[in-house]
Order: C-alpha cells, then sequence, then structure tokens
C-alpha cells in the first residue's frame, strides 16, 4: 500500500448510534439503531479495496464483501442489495447478531494494524435500505423455471431458511416443515426483540416465501409424519433442520423449584410469546426483584438483560470461569455491563433453597479457581473448598446451553449419530448417513452460531443440486 493511501484511512470505525443504557434498560425497542446515509458512507470509505480481501476468505457464506462495500461508496444501494443477496438470503439478521468480530473483521486486512471495517454494520444498512424500497427486491428476483423436483426442509430456523432459498433459486419445489407456529427457529423464539426485532426475521422470512417456498406451520416431523414417509410421498430429498432446542440443566438439589426457568422457557415466554405485553398478549411471566443467570454465552446475555427489563432490581450473572473464557460476544457482555447486569465470576452453584411453598429462596454458591487447561482448551475450574455462601434470590435462570431434540434421530431410519447426539454428517456436503438425506445447522454442529448454520445449509443446497442431477 502506498504512503498516500494509507494516511487516507480513517483510524477509527464509525460508532453506531445506540440507545442509552438507562433508557434501554427499560423498554424491549432495539438497542442499537444503525448507520445513517452519511455514517454508512463514512465506513464504507475507510476500506481500501484490496487486491487480496481477507474479509472474504472469514464469511462462512461467501459474501462478495469488497464489492457490496463499493456499491455502497458508488451510492449504488440497489447493486449493494444484489450482490449481498446473491449469497446471504438473511442479511438484516447476519447484520444484527453474527459474530463478525471472529469471522470476516477479523480476517480483514485492516484488522492487522487498526479497526477492521464494520462490515456487520454495512450489511444490516444495505438490508435496513432494501427493507425501505421493497420494489428493488422484486426487479431483482427475476424469473425462476421450475426444475420438477421437491425438496422438504425440516425447521425454518437460519439453516432451514437458507436452504430453502438456495435451493428455491435452483428451481426447486420447497416446502418447509415447521413444528411452530411461527417460522425463524431461534431468531423468533431466543433471541430478544432488543437485539432482532422480529419485524426483520419475519421479512426475511416473507422474502423466502416470495422466492416460491411454502412453510407449514404446526408441522412436527416424527409425529404428523416422518422423515421416511416424506421420502416415501414424493420428496425427492429431505434437508434436517431441527436445531438443537433441548435445554441443559445444573442437576443440583432444588433445581425443581418453582421460580427457577430454563433460558430456552423464560426466552421463549419473553420473546416468542411476548410475556412482556402481557395483558396484551396471553403469556404472563413472572420475575423476581433479584435474578441469577447461570452460564455466560449469548444465551446468559439476552435472559439476564430481558429479566431487567422486566422489572428486576438485581441481576446477576453466575459463572464458573473468568471473563476471558466467557463465550458471549464481546459487545452483548459490553451492553449488558452497560445495563448493569452484575458479573460474579469464578462463582459456581451447588444447591438451590426454597420456602414451604416450594418458591426459590436463595441459592448456595462456592468460589472456583483456575486449573490447567482442558479439552476445549480453557482453563479448568476447579472448587476452592471451604467458600460456600449463601445469596438470597426470588428467580434463576440456568443458560447452559443446549442440545439436540431426540424426537428426528429416533423416528428415522438409518440415521447414524455422534457421542453427542447430533447427526453425524460430511461437513463439507451435509450428507448423512441415509441416502437422500442432509442435515445442517446446530442439529449436526451443537448450538453453535447463526452464520454457521447458513454456512453449511449453503454447502448442503450444493450438495442437494449435485446429487439430484445425477440421480434424475
Ligand atoms: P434453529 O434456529 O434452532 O431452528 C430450528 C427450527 O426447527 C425451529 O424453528 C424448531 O421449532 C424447528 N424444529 C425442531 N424440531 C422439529 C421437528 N421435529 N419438525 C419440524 N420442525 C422442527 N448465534 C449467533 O450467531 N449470534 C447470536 O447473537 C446468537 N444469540 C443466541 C441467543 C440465544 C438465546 C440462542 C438460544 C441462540 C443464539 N445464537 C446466536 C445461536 C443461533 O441462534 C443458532 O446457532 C441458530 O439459530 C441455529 O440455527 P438452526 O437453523 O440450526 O436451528
Ligand atoms: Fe475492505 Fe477489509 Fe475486505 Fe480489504 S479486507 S476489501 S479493507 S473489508
Amino acid at each position: 500500500m502506498k504512503m498516500t493511501e494509507k494516511a487516507k484511512i480513517n483510524l477509527n470505525r464509525v460508532p453506531i448510534p445506540k440507545q442509552a443504557p438507562e433508557v434501554r434498560k427499560a423498554n424491549f425497542g432495539e438497542v442499537a439503531l444503525g448507520y445513517t446515509e452519511e455514517q454508512a458512507l463514512e465506513e464504507a470509505n475507510r476500506c481500501i479495496d484490496c487486491k487480496k480481501p481477507g474479509c472474504k476468505e472469514g464469511c462462512p457464506v461467501n459474501v462478495d464483501i469488497p464489492e457490496f462495500i463499493k456499491a455502497i461508496r458508488d451510492g449504488n444501494m440497489p447493486e449493494a442489495v444484489r450482490i449481498l443477496k446473491n449469497k446471504n438470503s438473511l442479511p438484516g439478521i447476519c447484520g444484527r447478531v453474527c459474530p463478525q468480530e471472529t469471522q470476516c473483521e477479523m480476517t480483514c486486512n485492516l484488522a492487522k494494524k487498526e479497526a477492521p471495517i464494520a462490515i456487520g454494520r454495512l450489511e444490516r444498512y444495505v438490508a435496513d435500505w432494501e427493507r425501505a424500497h421493497p420494489e428493488i427486491i422484486e426487479q431483482q428476483k427475476g424469473r425462476i423455471s421450475s426444475n420438477g423436483k421437491k425438496t422438504a426442509v425440516v425447521g425454518s430456523g437460519p439453516a432451514g431458511l437458507t436452504c430453502a432459498a438456495d435451493l428455491a433459486k435452483l428451481g426447486y419445489t420447497v416446502t418447509i416443515f415447521e413444528a411452530l407456529h411461527v417460522a425463524g427457529g431461534v431468531l423468533m423464539y431466543g433471541i430478544p426483540e432488543f437485539r432482532l426485532p422480529k419485524a426483520i426475521v419475519q421479512g426475511e422470512v416473507s422474502y423466502v416465501k416470495s422466492l416460491g417456498v411454502e412453510i407449514r406451520l404446526n408441522h412436527v416431523i416424527g409425529k404428523i409424519a416422518t422423515v421416511d414417509e416424506l421420502l416415501e410421498n414424493g420428496f425427492d430429498s429431505v434437508f434436517l433442520a431441527p436445531g438443537a432446542g433441548a435445554p441443559m440443566f445444573l442437576n443440583i438439589p432444588g433445581e425443581n423449584l418453582s421460580g427457577i426457568y430454563s433460558a430456552n422457557e423464560f426466552l421463549t415466554r419473553t420473546n416468542l410469546m411476548k410475556a412482556y405485553l402481557f395483558p396484551e398478549y396471553d403469556t404472563p411471566i413472572q420475575v423476581g426483584k433479584r435474578v441469577a443467570v447461570f452460564g455466560a454465552g449469548n444465551v446468559a446475555m439476552d435472559a439476564s438483560r430481558c429479566a431487567l427489563r422486566l422489572g428486576a432490581k438485581e441481576v446477576y450473572i453466575i459463572y464458573r470461569r473468568s471473563k476471558e473464557e466467557m463465550p458471549a460476544r464481546f459487545e452483548e457482555r459490553e451492553n449488558a455491563e452497560e445495563e448493569g447486569v452484575i458479573f460474579k465470576l469464578l462463582t459456581n452453584p451447588s444447591k438451590f433453597l426454597g420456602d414451604e411453598r416450594g418458591r426459590v429462596t436463595a441459592v448456595e454458591l462456592h468460589e472456583m479457581e483456575l486449573g490447567e487447561p482442558d479439552a476445549s482448551g480453557r482453563r479448568r475450574p476447579i472448587p476452592k473448598p471451604g467458600t460456600e455462601f449463601i445469596m438470597e434470590i426470588d428467580t434463576a435462570i440456568p443458560a447452559l446451553g443446549t442440545r439436540p431434540n431426540p424426537i428426528i434421530p429416533s423416528t428415522t431410519r438409518g440415521l447414524e449419530l455422534t457421542k453427542q447426539g447430533t447427526i453425524l454428517t460430511d461437513e463439507a456436503t451435509g450428507s448423512t448417513s441415509k441416502e437422500m438425506v442432509w442435515c445442517g445447522g446446530d442439529m449436526a454442529t451443537g448450538a453453535a452460531t447463526v452464520i454457521s448454520a447458513m454456512g453449511a445449509a449453503r454447502r448442503a443446497a450444493t450438495a442437494i443440486d449435485a446429487w439430484l442431477r445425477n440421480h434424475s
């Protein structure tokens, strides 16, 4: 790079406007407000259009990142939409929740010396522009001619929607079977409104439908029909994307007391069933004044921040390791801290205590210290003897991760599983041990990320297309 070019680079990325912490902790409105046109242009102008762009290598769905940023710089927004949507059918979602800091932004060439380009924020800007100009996507969609083949997709989370969209664009007739009464998976029932507004998810679901994909809601595959029955009844292939929605628990005494919710139940009531709008919506939720959330991933951050917004006075994140090992995105941890969530690190629970009515009143905790790294590469937490203490609480939320629901494996002949209960797949193609059946997303990897689910779905769509072309 020439010196003159280098001097032009703005060392600081353009910050994204946000609701102030003291305001946002009392509402479910979106925290980050998105770039204005001027801010997006300023950030896009920091991109130096590298000859060998590292950003592209870091994107699991192969978005042409420098090209869409150039289109923003050129003021050609329809072209920015076209480039982005060519590889990513859910850009409004990805621009809000994907961990770009460990993907395209980490591999952006600028990251070696200064702040990488805010690729996620620019992606969100383009997606939001498109939402405000729906006629553009109509003009760009073009005509898709049917190839006469039928694919069934199980689950309408990011993996299912992505595979369905890619196959529909290739001319397949795609039907998604979704167990819940709305499409979107974790994007609808897990991630809160203040991080990912449900209207954004439903806008992108509508785009997938506009490609000709049919979504059948309230259809639990394994109950209403099995995978084998789908294949016997005319589908030429099946893509399994049922996620990993079964919660894990602490397995300590007292965990059945009332006032203790799995993070899944707590977030589903709050987000999908809109308990924060009770009585306008039917589902209530009871949140006390002192809430303890166990775990330190994105799910724990979401649960703690929902509890604050639902009126809790003190919300604690209780985590057995230290800050360095926390799996949550840095941005979400920072947001939680700014809103007043209290982090109790190197601390673990040993039992819950309750009153005569069976309600949780306290948790016994003990201190931990870190030993040598374990199989995960993180330092192993070890209990410190004699450090037990009692903390009064009235609500507890274990947020320890999830595992796959066994309904599909237990009702499908010939599907090989891993020791963790996930479906065994070929990583490059998503193929399973059963012919004509592919799988991707959390069901194949265990709980992971939106973009890794989408990347697996894209690879599977390519493999399904190749296989069906050879097996007419
Ligand atoms: P899911 O999103 O779980 O979708 C699976 C769908 O299949 C569901 O709709 C389910 O109802 C349906 N289904 C299940 N079984 C059946 C059946 N038998 N028949 C029909 N349908 C069925 N990732 C990020 O990248 N960034 C984040 O900030 C982030 N935050 C998160 C916050 C929370 C609270 C949670 C729980 C997860 C978060 N994740 C985040 C992880 C991310 O959401 C998941 O990795 C991703 O949604 C997995 O996508 P999927 O399509 O495999 O499954
Ligand atoms: Fe722009 Fe970074 Fe990609 Fe280079 S690597 S083209 S600076 S986004």
